[in-house]
């Protein structure tokens, strides 16, 4: 329990209804999308700038840790609290600071959700690139904290792309200020792609100045069915070496498809359909039929059973039917998934797809495989009855070759989810020690009490 003493320091610096300590908001605040909870000591509610770097100073002060949260959206316990943690939730933080379409910027606090961002970008003509599927409820800090990405990052990059500087404070209070307002930099070292994916444990990110791209006048879509996963993986890499870069590129094995059936959401799917792409292209409306056409060219080969176009948004809602359904179909094969998020070169898409296709089989669990094929990233859902040990140790068996599988891969452990509580024992298998000891050494420079989101992103 948070001390009296402490509650009133909070209080004065925050006032009475920002400082949270009754159970049942505790009970809100003590979990995120992991299956798992840890209840927090208090709750904060900072409305600005000024309130976060007085907590962080309070906090290093008594060696209180402290996990920052946007919307608790993150599946890897990123915000999850740690024992004795205070959540610093940035709920409240969610004003749009400042809209520069001749500058194609926006300033914004961390508690603004993503999708807001865009919609007001969308008003001058504007795109707020990254989009993760979580936008209609992540906020911004989250994103920037976890680098967090989406279909459109084929074309234009990840949240570490879009983001020209920060204002945040560090783990002793010091407030910095990374980047700038201009979209070319080069003094100084690079802070502001320092602090994006460094899941709070550097810096408290309370300010970002975001970089907005025009948005596409008109979008068509392509959805492609394979007879086997080996021609779709053949085809992502004809699709990403042709000049007209994808807008989105997805893929979908042939247990997602499974799953999608039995959920009956593949209606129109030719029979023998083992793989699916999607994909998009955007641009004027006069060249969409040439980038189409180019695109459709690549993705033609071996295997094909049937490629459907859409440009209306009704067709466009139409063909992604079963991608869209998917999540709620893979929940149905089983109560917990394990849930990876792995990435490799698009080359080796092949590979691992075929590893994971063999793992399913061997160990005897499901596994699920989909995702954002032109980056190599893709989701791995290994699904579970938690009741039956002798499948969870199958299922983490399963789990260890599959990021080993990745890692001889030349692959990642994630591609935008990141690391939180839930992989970070995996990190030293990717990592050599001596990088590893000089993140560590980073970690100390930024927040040397060691109180921003512990036992997060790097291992014991
Ligand atoms: C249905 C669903 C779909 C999803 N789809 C995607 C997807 O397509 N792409 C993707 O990348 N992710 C996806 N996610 C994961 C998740 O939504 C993202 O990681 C998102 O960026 C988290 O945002 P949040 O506001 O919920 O942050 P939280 O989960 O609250 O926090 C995430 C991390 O950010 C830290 N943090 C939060 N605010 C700050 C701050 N101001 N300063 C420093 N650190 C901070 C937290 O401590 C934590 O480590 C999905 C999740 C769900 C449930």
């Amino acid at each position: 329990m948070l001390t009296d003493r402490l509650r009133n320091e909070f209080i004065a610096l925050l006032g009475e209804d920002r400082v949270y300590t009754d159970p049942d908001t505790l009970a809100l605040y003590a979990s995120d999308e992991t299956p798992k909870s840890c209840t927090p000591e208090a709750v904060l509610f900072p409305a600005g700038h000024d309130h976060v770097a007085g907590i962080v100073r309070i906090a290093a002060r008594e060696k209180l840790p402290i996990t920052p949260r946007g919307a608790g959206s993150g599946n890897v316990g990123g915000a999850l609290p740690t024992r004795g943690s205070l959540v610093v939730s940035f709920e409240c933080m969610n004003h749009i600071l400042e809209f520069d379409p001749d500058n194609r910027l926006m300033v914004v606090e961390p508690g603004v959700v993503t999708d807001d961002i865009d919609d007001l970008a969308a008003t001058a003509g504007l795109m707020y690139a990254p989009d993760p599927g979580s936008g209609a409820y992540s906020r911004i800090g989250g994103n920037l904290a976890m680098n967090a990405a989406g279909p459109r990052t084929v074309k234009y990059g990840s949240t570490r792309d879009h983001v020209l500087g920060l204002r945040a404070v560090t783990g002793d209070g010091r407030e910095i200020r990374a980047g700038s307002r201009t979209t070319k930099y080069a003094t100084g070292y690079d802070l502001t792609r320092l602090l994006i994916g460094s899941e709070g444990t550097l810096a408290l990110i309370t300010e970002a100045t975001l970089k907005l791209i025009p948005a596409p006048r008109q979008i068509a879509s392509l959805r492609v069915c394979y007879a086997s996963t080996r021609s779709a993986c053949e085809a992502v890499i004809r699709a990403m070496r042709q000049p007209i870069v994808p807008y989105a590129l997805e893929f979908m094995d042939s247990r997602s498809i499974e799953a999608v059936r039995e959920f009956g959401m593949a209606e129109g799917l030719p029979s023998g359909t083992q793989a699916i792409l999607m994909a998009e292209v955007e641009g004027d409306r006069e060249d969409i039929p040439r980038y189409l056409a180019a695109l459709e060219t690549a993705l033609r080969g071996d295997g094909l059973l049937e490629v459907q176009s859409g440009f209306s948004k009704e067709e466009i809602t139409h063909l992604w039917t079963a991608r869209k359904s998917l999540s709620h179909a893979v929940k149905k094969l089983a109560p917990l998934k394990i849930n990876e998020d792995v990435v490799v070169p698009v080359g080796k898409l092949a590979e691992l797809v075929a590893a994971i296709d063999d793992m399913g089989r061997r160990y005897n669990v499901p596994v699920v495989a989909f995702g954002h094929a032109g980056n190599g990233n893709l989701h791995v859902n290994i699904m579970v009855h938690p009741d039956d040990a002798e499948e969870m140790t199958r299922a983490r068996d399963c789990r260890l070759e599959l990021i080993e599988t990745v890692l001889k891969l030349s692959g990642s452990l994630s591609g935008e989810h990141g690391i939180g509580s839930e992989k970070r024992a995996f990190v030293a298998l990717e990592f050599d020690p001596t990088t590893l000891e000089l993140m560590r050494d980073l970690k100390k420079l930024f927040d040397p009490h060691g109180i921003l989101n512990p036992g997060k992103k790097l291992p014991d």
